[in-house]
């Protein structure tokens, strides 16, 4: 295998963006003459290109915020039509999953993820705290909702904000945690469609696996 560096900023001309795998990339990575911009914020953006939600590399806006920031969680598939214009949220909807991460959603099931998820988002986002931000949610490492969570910008407050308009330094009410809580359920069942409603034990999620995805 070829070891590459992670790219930071932009990828180069000659990767493919469909190549790329999530260890490659991190959230203000982008590629514009391929449509992949990054929307979070930093003052830079906002210095370098003079209005606030514009990509930070090349300053375009293809995003329908008003719609997005509606929040509501029937129009999501919008919304995630929206957020794949960003790398990191293409990569993480795409990305083959690692096998302990299906296995781990199929034993928990819908209400097991669920209730996984409410405490991660909670823990992770629920408070803004200004050390850990952009930190606090890993890349992958067998966990569905880590996968789930950058695929829908609810990994961190600085996402949030951009993607959900929730102020960074507000603590999540309830509504706002079950929002959360949402978009990652209609990412898991999107992503491992054989997710049952109750747990499953070992050999039941192994045999659905081994069946569906080897
Ligand atoms: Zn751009
Ligand atoms: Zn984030």
């Amino acid at each position: 295998m070829n070891k590459r560096k992670k790219f930071l900023r932009v990828v180069p001309e000659d990767i493919n963006v469909d190549d790329l795998k999530i260890e490659d990339i991190v959230c203000g990575t982008t590629k514009c003459e391929d449509g992949f911009h990054c929307y979070s914020q930093k003052k830079s953006t906002i210095r370098k290109h003079g209005k606030e939600r514009v990509c930070r590399e090349c300053g375009v806006d293809l995003i329908d915020w008003e719609r997005v920031h509606k929040n509501d969680i029937n129009d999501s598939n919008f919304t995630f039509q929206q957020l794949e214009t960003e790398i990191i949220r293409h990569v993480f909807w795409h990305t083959p999953m690692e096998n302990e991460a299906i296995l781990d959603a199929l034993k928990k099931g819908k209400a097991g993820v669920r209730t996984h998820a409410h405490k991660l988002i909670t823990q992770r986002i629920g408070k803004y705290n200004s050390f850990m931000d952009g930190r606090q949610t890993p890349m992958g490492e067998e966990i569905i909702v880590n996968y789930a969570q950058h695929a829908t910008a609810t990994c961190c407050r600085k996402c949030l904000e951009a993607w959900h308009n929730i102020p960074m330094e507000e603590n999540l009410t309830d509504a706002q945690k079950e929002f959360c809580v949402s978009l990652v359920m209609k990412y898991v069942e999107e992503r491992v469609p054989q997710i049952s409603d109750e747990s499953l034990s070992e050999d039941e999620a192994v045999k659905i696996l081994e069946n569906e995805y080897n």
